[in-house]
């Protein structure tokens, strides 16, 4: 019998790739996944440090697991992503159970880590790939032509790390500086990927745009991978101060590039920009965000906001609030500030009170709501085309799928199929999610 894994994911669409490239070793490596803890012979926890919230669900996840650990023999635990970065052999000493740590530039080591843990090891793992061989393709050859699809949707990291310490972020500590890959390593695995039926690819960095491989921007890679044969192209996150007009108009002149942009703005008072280290002004974002809107209509923008930075007086957080009727944003990712320790946010004062922070979150997730409600309402009686991407699972005749503008809309139909694209007619709009009924 095959043993068994199981994969717990925490964070953004980039730790959602490395789970995925994960689970491809393991495939490889005989282990056939499994969605029960109590059924995994190997379970592995991919972290994210970005909040405090998923760090707390990671030290909870590893609770559940002493019990099974005692039930199986040869039970292996592995922590991997930002919180393995940061915390390295602290997590062994604060977790009895984990056996293995590692980084995010270590996940291609897994067959000697669990080898090693086999052997009776407990092993950390967090070197940084810079300066290593190879290190523009930090996707090793061997796995070029394997990357996962997810239904029919496939992540393409084009870059890793990030270069630019904003005040609150930890990401430059716990992913390293950019590396960028070579733009022709990134074709040969999007077309191996589109060879193998992937409908939908999204290329990946923590600040997208500021790929740069010798004379390949990001505006040159995304062109060259937009005329390869794939219906959707879709890219984040795009950081406001690296934006330029030209992606919007390649934006405009691609069909298959999605009229969906993820912008992170954090804040709407340009003090607060400042302190944060964003490097633009809000009229920056709103001017790039208006010329986007003028040439590819409709398009679909989603953002992330920091409400209770420190120091944010009231009159500033209005500014953000304002910021938000003028672009009405499709979707927001809201938080409250909290310090990360080892940014440089953290030695700050957290002067505003947690009270008066979540009285501004609650009124700008209920802009938000009012916003998104007429934006969804707007789209009542429109066609739409969906490409389909699963179905429910109590319901097998309802399905779901996405717009271009990324729009859940459920259809029900007694036989789709995921990676299909159909035409629909919106019929009603539900919280989040559209109603469509199938008209081709
Ligand atoms: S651009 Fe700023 S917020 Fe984004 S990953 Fe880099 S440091 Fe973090």
């Amino acid at each position: 019998m095959k043993p068994k894994a199981f994969v717990q994911t925490y964070g953004c669409q980039m730790n959602e790739h490395d789970s995925a490239r994960m689970i491809d070793i393991l495939t490889s490596m005989d282990y056939e996944m499994t969605s029960e803890v109590s059924q995994a012979d190997l379970v592995l926890v991919n972290t994210c440090s970005v909040r405090h919230n998923p760090e707390n669900k990671v030290y909870s996840f590893l609770g559940t697991l002493p019990p099974v650990k005692r039930q199986r023999a040869n039970f292996i635990v592995g922590v991997a992503g930002c919180v393995a970065q940061q915390e390295g052999r602290q997590i062994l000493r604060r977790s009895k159970v984990v056996d293995m740590v590692f980084g995010p530039d270590n996940y291609f080591r897994l067959p000697e880590m669990i080898e090693a843990v086999q052997g009776g090891e407990r092993i950390v793992m967090t070197e940084f790939l810079d300066g290593r061989e190879n290190v523009r393709n930090f996707i090793p050859d061997k796995w070029l032509e394997q990357g996962h699809i997810d239904g029919c949707r496939s992540y393409i990291a084009i870059s890793k790390g990030c270069n630019n310490f904003c005040s609150f972020c930890i990401v430059p500590r716990v992913r390293g500086r950019e590396v960028h890959r070579e733009p022709e390593n990134v074709i040969q695995e999007a077309q191996a990927l589109i060879d193998r039926g992937a409908k939908e690819i999204w290329l990946l960095g923590q600040n997208v745009n500021s790929y740069r491989a010798g004379d390949v921007g990001f505006l040159e890679l995304l062109d060259r991978v937009s005329q390869l044969p794939v219906p959707r192209i879709r890219f984040t996150s795009p950081h406001p101060k690296d934006w330029d007009n030209a992606l919007s108009d390649l934006m405009a002149a691609r069909p298959s590039i999605c009229n969906q942009l993820h912008l992170p703005l954090q804040a709407g008072s340009d003090r607060i920009l400042k302190h944060m280290n964003r490097r633009h002004t809000l009229t920056d974002y709103l001017d790039k965000v208006a010329y986007l809107k003028s040439v590819v209509p409709g398009v679909e923008i989603s953002t992330d906001f920091i409400v209770g930075y420190p120091t944010e007086t009231h009159a500033e957080y209005e500014e953000t609030l304002r910021a938000m009727e003028e672009v009405e944003f499709s979707q927001i990712f809201s938080f409250k500030y909290s310090p990360r320790p080892g940014t440089k946010a953290a030695k700050l004062d957290d002067d505003v009170p947690r009270e008066e922070k979540e009285a501004r979150l609650a009124r700008l997730i209920a802009l938000q709501e009012s916003i998104n409600l007429k934006k969804m309402n707007a789209y009542v009686g429109q066609e739409v085309e969906v490409l389909i991407d699963g179905r429910h699972r109590k319901n097998p005749g309802v399905w779901s799928g996405r717009t271009g503008g990324f729009r859940p809309v459920s259809i029900t139909s007694p036989g789709l199929a995921i990676g299909g694209f159909v035409h629909a007619r919106i019929t009603g709009a539900h919280g989040h999610w559209l109603e469509g009924e199938l008209l081709s």
